[in-house]
C-alpha cells in the first residue's frame, strides 16, 4: 500500500485522503491544524484524533519533510538549511529575521533549467521539480525548528508563527513547477494551516507568460518579475527565457495580473551588474518601459559566486540609478543583502544538483548555449 505524505496535501487533497480512509471531512481540518499549526511530527502526537484513526494514519500516511544536511547561521541572523531531496540532490531554504517579520525564502526545484547568466542556481543545471511536500516541508521545518528552539521574535511572543512572510525566491523557477507550487501556496494561505495573507506570500518568476495568467486564476499571490534589463537585446542575453517570452508579452501579462494582485502592483526585480545594465540611460529606458504598469522596482545588488563573469555595481551607481527612477515617479528600493557570509543571499543558492541538462559541460563550451524551452 502506498504511503501518503500528509505534508504535500492541500485542503482538497486532505479531504480526499480522509474520505479514502472512510472518515468525515472535518477530520481533514483537524489533521491540517495538527500538522501545520501544532507541527506534529507523527500521528501519535495528534491526541485530539480518535485512537482508531491515528492507527489508520500510522499505517497509510507519514509526515516527512526533507532531511537537514546542514544548518548555518550568519552573523546577521540569516539562517540557511541545506535539505536533502534524494538521489544526491539538495535544496536550500533561507530564514531572514527582521524587526517586524520573519521571511522564509523557499525553493521550488532542484536546480533551474533557465540558465540566467548571473545566477548560481542556473549554473548548477537542473534535476527535477520539487514535490508539494518538499516545498511545504521547507516552511513546516523552519517554523517547527525555530519554535522548538524557543524563537525570541516579538511576534512569536504574540502567538504567531516564526515565519510571517514567504518568498518563492529560492532555487528554481516556481512557475515551471506550476501544480506543486500552487498546492503549496494554497497551504501557505489556508487558515487551517499557515494562514498567511496573499500579500505576505510573493512568487518571483523570470517570466513564463502563460503561467502568469494561470497563477492569476489559480492563486494570485504577490508577484515579482525578474526583469534585469530595459530592452530585449540585453534581456535576451541575461535571461534566455526572454527569447521565448519577450518584454512586450511579459509586460502585457503583468498588466493582466494587476486586477488579481493583492497589492495592486507588480514588483520588478533588477539585479545591478556593473557596466552591463546600470547606466542612467538604462534607468530612463526602464522608466519608459514600465510607464504603464503599476509597479515597484527592487534593485538587487548582484551577489557574486565562484566563476561568475560579473561584478556588482558600485554603491553610488545603484543610488544614482534609483534616483533616476525616483525622478521619473517610480518607487524604487534597494534590496538589503542578507546572509552573504553563508552564501545565502539572492542568487547564491547552489544546493547540490545532479544536473541532467549537461549545463555544467555547456557553460565551458562557448557558443553552445541553448534557447530556453
Ligand atoms: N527563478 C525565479 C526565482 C528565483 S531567483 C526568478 O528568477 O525570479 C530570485 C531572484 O534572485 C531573482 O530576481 C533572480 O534574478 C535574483 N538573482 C539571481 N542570481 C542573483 C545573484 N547572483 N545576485 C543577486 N540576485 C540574483
Ligand atoms: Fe532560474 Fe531564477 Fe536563477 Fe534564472 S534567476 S536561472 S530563472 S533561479
Amino acid at each position: 500500500m502506498e504511503v501518503t505524505n500528509i505534508l504535500g496535501l492541500d485542503a482538497a487533497g486532505l479531504e480526499r485522503f480522509v474520505a479514502s480512509l472512510g472518515e468525515k471531512p472535518f477530520r481533514a481540518r483537524q489533521l491540517m491544524h495538527g500538522v501545520h499549526q501544532r507541527f506534529a511530527g507523527d500521528f501519535l502526537a495528534l491526541t485530539d484524533l480518535a485512537k482508531v484513526l491515528r492507527e489508520k494514519l500510522e499505517a497509510s500516511a507519514m509526515i516527512e519533510a526533507p532531511a537537514v544536511v546542514s544548518d548555518s547561521t550568519a552573523p546577521d541572523g540569516t539562517r540557511k538549511w541545506l535539505l536533502d531531496v534524494d538521489a544526491g540532490n539538495a535544496i536550500e531554504a533561507v530564514y531572514i529575521p527582521e524587526d517586524d517579520r520573519g521571511t522564509l525564502c523557499v525553493s521550488s526545484q532542484a536546480g533551474c533549467a533557465l540558465d540566467c547568466a548571473f545566477c548560481s542556481t542556473g549554473k548548477q543545471g537542473f534535476n527535477r521539480n520539487l514535490s508539494a511536500a518538499e516545498i511545504i516541508g521547507q516552511l513546516w521545518h523552519a517554523n517547527r525548528t525555530l519554535l522548538a528552539e524557543g524563537s525570541n521574535a516579538p511576534w512569536v511572543a504574540q502567538g504567531r508563527a516564526p515565519v510571517t512572510n514567504v518568498v518563492m525566491m529560492g532555487m528554481g523557477e516556481p512557475l515551471a513547477n506550476f501544480e506543486n507550487v500552487v498546492t503549496a501556496l494554497s497551504v501557505f494561505l489556508d487558515d487551517n494551516a499557515y494562514g498567511l495573507s496573499r500579500r505576505r506570500v510573493t512568487l518571483s518568476t523570470s517570466g513564463i507568460v502563460p503561467a502568469i495568467d494561470r497563477l492569476a486564476a489559480a492563486c494570485p499571490v504577490a508577484l515579482a518579475v525578474s526583469l534585469h534589463a530595459p530592452n530585449d537585446t540585453l534581456r535576451d542575453r541575461l535571461v534566455p527565457l526572454n527569447r521565448k517570452y519577450p518584454l512586450r508579452e511579459l509586460l502585457a501579462a503583468c498588466r493582466r495580473y494587476i486586477p488579481f494582485a493583492p497589492r495592486d502592483f507588480v514588483t520588478f526585480e533588477y539585479v545591478m551588474l556593473d557596466g552591463v545594465n546600470d547606466s542612467n540611460a538604462q534607468a530612463r529606458e526602464l522608466a519608459t518601459l514600465l510607464a504603464d504598469v503599476p509597479s515597484k522596482v527592487n534593485l538587487i545588488p548582484w551577489n557574486p559566486f565562484p566563476g561568475a563573469e560579473f561584478r556588482t555595481s558600485p554603491r553610488a551607481r545603484i543610488h544614482e540609478f534609483q534616483q533616476v527612477l525616483a525622478d521619473a515617479g517610480f518607487v524604487a528600493t534597494i534590496r538589503k543583502t542578507r546572509g552573504e557570509d553563508i552564501d545565502a543571499a539572492c542568487g547564491q543558492l547552489a544546493g547540490r544538483v545532479q544536473d541532467r541538462t549537461r549545463r555544467t559541460v555547456r557553460i565551458h563550451t562557448p557558443g553552445t548555449r541553448q534557447r530556453a524551452s
